[in-house]
């Protein structure tokens, strides 16, 4: 990665930021941004940005801040529970927001970018729920995470020939701030922590930093072969 600049989005907690300093160990140039900036700041990266990825005008002047990157990686996401019965206008139209129109956004901010240094590898967060398998209570933020793929692979198609790649990450139940917020949000933290474990194969969750190595290996010339396509990391789950 020595050489190489990268933009993680949401790298302030979780998935984010285990895939933001773990770039930055491995020698690229690292933006980390989110809009927690007290948490942000705690990032071991070398540059942080405040960016809310839902900000039209935020975003499309981010590259004069950051300069052209080489790796993109959208990771921001935002669960919404309930089935379509539960799912008001507005759980659906902010979860299409957070999770498939920052997407967009940043990628159509970044990629001319990109495409002017002659390629670059763009990394997009779905999900094992929707893009691989149905889950109760999950409607509105399944719809997204499918969304993503679709996303991921018209832009691989699209710039296969001019060295730009773009794959998608689905990753099961990972031990992340926001899956313990939604434990304790339900009656017994302890009993649906232990639910959650109980559906794993595996029996435990996965670990940030686990994806994040997926991450690396999709944004790094490793996988300069591969494009267009999602990765599961469920430790089974979907098997
Ligand atoms: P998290 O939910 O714990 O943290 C999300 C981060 O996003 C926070 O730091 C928050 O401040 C930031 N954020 C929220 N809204 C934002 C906005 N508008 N602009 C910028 N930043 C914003 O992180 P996580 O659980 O690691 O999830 C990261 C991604 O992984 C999401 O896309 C999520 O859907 C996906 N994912 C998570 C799991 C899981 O089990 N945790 C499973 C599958 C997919």
């Amino acid at each position: 990665m020595q050489g190489k600049t990268a933009l993680v989005t949401a790298a302030a907690q979780g998935i984010g930021r285990a895939t933001a300093e773990l770039f930055a160990r491995e020698g690229a140039t690292v933006w980390a941004s989110d809009i927690n900036e007290p948490v942000l700041a705690r990032v071991a990266c070398n540059e942080r940005m405040v960016l809310d990825v839902c900000d039209m005008q935020a975003v499309s002047h981010a590259p004069e801040r950051t300069g052209p990157l080489d790796i993109l990686v959208n990771c921001a996401g935002f669960v919404a529970g309930g089935s379509i019965l539960e799912c008001s206008e507005h759980d659906w139209l902010r979860s299409f927001e957070v999770n498939v129109t920052s997407m967009f956004r940043l990628t159509r901010a970044y990629l001319p970018g990109m495409l002017r240094r002659g390629g670059g590898s763009i990394v997009n967060v779905s999900s094992v729920v929707g893009a691989v398998r149905g889950v109760a209570n999950r409607f509105a933020y399944a719809s997204t995470k499918a969304a993503v793929l679709g996303l991921t692979k018209s832009i691989a198609a699209d710039f296969v020939t001019q060295g730009i790649r773009c794959n998608a990450i689905c990753p099961g139940t990972i031990d992340t701030p926001s899956l313990h917020a939604r434990l304790r949000a339900t009656e017994d933290y302890a009993a649906s922590l232990e639910t959650f474990k109980a559906r794993q194969p595996m029996r435990r969750l996965g670990m940030p930093e686990e994806v994040a190595n997926l991450a690396l290996y999709l944004a790094s010339d490793e996988s300069a072969f591969t494009t267009g396509q999602w990765h599961i990391i469920d430790g089974g789950w979907s098997n």
